[in-house]
């Protein structure tokens, strides 16, 4: 980073002191630092898993903006890369992992699939977008993204970063949980959150529920 772009605290610096020390913001030092170190995690879950592989090899190299750590575990990571089709059944598993990352932290969903369900949206299997049950920072469009829109998704999760503060940063608050509850997998996917919900359309005559449907009201 140039001089120039870390001395932002206002302050001038003596002529004969310029290009030897810098003045700046914590923010600014402390959002330089994290955004320029980001270890996303190391998983995939279908075909754009391949484009982030690419992305991670020596043609478009991601460790050119610091992110070349892609950690196995998720205490170590800190952003997740949903790259590929949300499963039901890997809903459980991929809330578990973000649950384990440590603040802060951050989700970027890859592709249609992971936005939205993409060309599997109407299948019995798979969820429609993982911003459903986990906080999604980046979303990048395309079926597979490639590398280089990988890369510019990257990029702005950056730039997100350098826009925090530390004196609103949730991971720093008193009495916020982030943690989202895991969802339970069994004839189908249940979301805790919405135990309410299920409990009160459950006990609901069939033929009401129906014409709810019918109606679009659901
Ligand atoms: S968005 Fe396209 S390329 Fe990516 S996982 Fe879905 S089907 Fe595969």
């Amino acid at each position: 980073m140039a001089m120039d772009e870390i001395n932002k605290a206002g302050v001038t610096i003596p002529p004969e002191l310029q290009g030897q020390i810098a003045i700046t913001t914590l923010d600014k030092i402390y959002n330089w630092s994290r955004s320029n170190s980001l270890w996303p995690m190391m998983f995939g879950l279908a075909c754009c898993a391949i484009e982030m592989i690419i992305t991670a090899a020596s043609r478009y190299d991601f460790s050119r903006f610091g992110m070349e750590v892609m950690r196995p575990s998720p205490r170590q990571a800190d952003i997740m890369i949903v790259s590929g089709t949300v499963t039901k059944k890997m809903v459980p598993q991929i809330v578990r992992l973000y649950n384990q990352m440590s603040e802060p932290r951050y989700v970027l969903a890859m592709g249609a699939c992971a936005s939205g369900g993409g060309p599997f949206k109407e299948g019995y299997n798979v969820v429609s977008g993982i911003d459903k049950f986990i906080p999604v920072d980046i979303y990048i469009p395309g079926c597979p993204p490639t590398p280089q829109a990988l890369l510019h998704g990257l990029i702005i999760m950056q730039k997100k970063i350098e826009r925090q503060k530390l004196s609103d940063a949730d991971w720093y608050k008193k009495d916020v949980d982030n943690e989202i509850p895991v969802p339970i997998l069994g004839p189908d996917l249940i979301d805790p959150r919405k135990y309410a919900l299920i409990k009160e359309q459950t006990h609901k005559p069939a033929f009401q529920v129906v014409e709810e449907v019918q109606n679009g009201d659901e």
